[in-house]
């Protein structure tokens, strides 16, 4: 296997502290990092020639390379990045809301984003609707590999560091199974000295392995939680992600429940409603129930149809009943509006895509 070197972003400011001396030549290249997004060492004009060449037979400085991007018509992008083993994964930029103009044609009110990141090259849990499941488990992104990925999109989209932006572990993999390494992008995340991005602008998205829940819990990190549900019997979920014979719906709610949660945001699940497997009322009425006693937000998402899947996008009626049955019963829920669409944007298809034009 090939031996990888760490990089600087893999490390809080105190780690880095403890590498580069002086301590305040850390917080130099914190700076050249998160604000000026220096892809090199050459980038680096403050800094002592002879410590970047020390540091430099160590440590690369941003361990991704960007080898496609797509663009769809709504203003997302979606980016295939290479490692440096050469594995690649893909990171989504999002716009969540237009620029506001005002009367004089200036801008009142700036654009806003989400950047949807990976945690792992491929995915363990083997959900039977997922993509990124097919190609099987390659292996963990390291921390800095998951930082990286929002400050290569970032300078790719000319994004000061102290705009705001939020955070969706929602791209390739399963967060919770990589989560020494996702707690610790999260910290570097939230460094003053670097991109200021506070946990309540990161959501973590898990298909749902309770005790890592109660973990991250633990961390009292201030993320937010969105738990992939997907289902409302053991029987159907498990078809769906065969862990849930190992953790099962009860033992998610159970979770959920213990989770430290800001009292004034709601626990998102996320419901991917496939046709004629859970679109119907009746499931939507034991979802009801389900979710009673939590101060839950349920957002719907389409299936999204790829190549060689047996399962099938509902139709609008079908998820429209569905919403307005929730919503009829004091559920918030949203339906997710199918962002990049056009560019296949649902987890893993722009590296199916990408893989299957190279090999011919
Ligand atoms: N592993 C985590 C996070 C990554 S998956 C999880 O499962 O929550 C991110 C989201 O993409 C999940 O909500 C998943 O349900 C969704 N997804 C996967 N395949 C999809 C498809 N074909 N169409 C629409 N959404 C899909
Ligand atoms: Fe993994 Fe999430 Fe895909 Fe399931 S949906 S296989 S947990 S990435």
């Amino acid at each position: 296997m090939t031996q990888l070197k760490p990089s600087l972003m893999d490390y809080t400011l105190k780690e880095l502290q403890a590498i580069v001396k002086p301590s305040f030549r850390a917080k130099q290249i914190y700076g050249w990092l998160y604000h000026q997004y220096a892809s090199s060492y050459d980038d680096m004009k403050n800094i002592p020639k002879t410590l970047k060449e020390e540091l430099a037979q160590t440590h690369l400085v941003n361990p991704l390379k960007i080898v496609n991007k797509e663009l769809s018509s709504d203003g997302t992008i979606k980016y295939l990045l290479e490692l440096q083993d050469g594995k690649t994964m893909e990171a989504v930029w999002l716009k969540m809301k237009d620029e506001q103009y005002g009367d004089d044609g200036e801008v009142v009110q700036e654009a806003k984003y989400t950047i949807c990141v990976s945690t792992q090259v491929g995915c363990k849990v083997g959900c039977s609707f997922c993509l990124t499941a097919k190609g099987g488990f390659t292996r963990d992104l390291s921390a800095g590999e998951i930082v990286a990925q929002v400050v290569t999109l970032k300078r790719d989209n000319n994004h000061k560091h102290n705009r705001k932006i939020n955070i969706v572990y929602m791209g390739m993999g399963e967060p919770l199974d990589n989560l020494t390494n996702l707690a610790k992008a999260i910290e570097i995340f939230q460094e003053n000295d670097g991109l200021s991005i506070s946990g309540k602008r990161q959501t973590v998205s898990t298909s749902g392995l309770s005790t890592k829940i109660d973990k991250l819990g633990e961390m009292d990190l201030g993320v937010h939680i969105a738990i992939s549900l997907h289902a409302v019997d053991d029987e159907l979920r498990s078809e769906l992600i065969p862990m849930n014979k190992a953790h099962n719906i009860n033992s998610i709610i159970e979770a959920v429940k213990r989770f430290p949660i800001d009292t004034r945001k709601r626990v998102m699940f996320e419901y991917l409603v496939i046709k004629d497997k859970n679109d119907d009322i009746t499931s939507a009425k034991k979802l009801v129930k389900l979710l009673s006693g939590i101060k839950a937000k349920v957002n719907l998402i389409y299936f999204n149809p790829y190549p060689g899947t047996d399962y099938e996008r509902p139709s609008y009626d079908d998820m429209f009943a569905f919403q307005e049955y929730l919503v009829k019963h004091g559920l918030l829920c949203t339906i997710r509006d199918s962002k990049g669409i056009d560019i296949s944007a649902a987890c893993g298809q722009l590296k199916e895509k990408t893989q299957g034009e190279q090999n011919g």
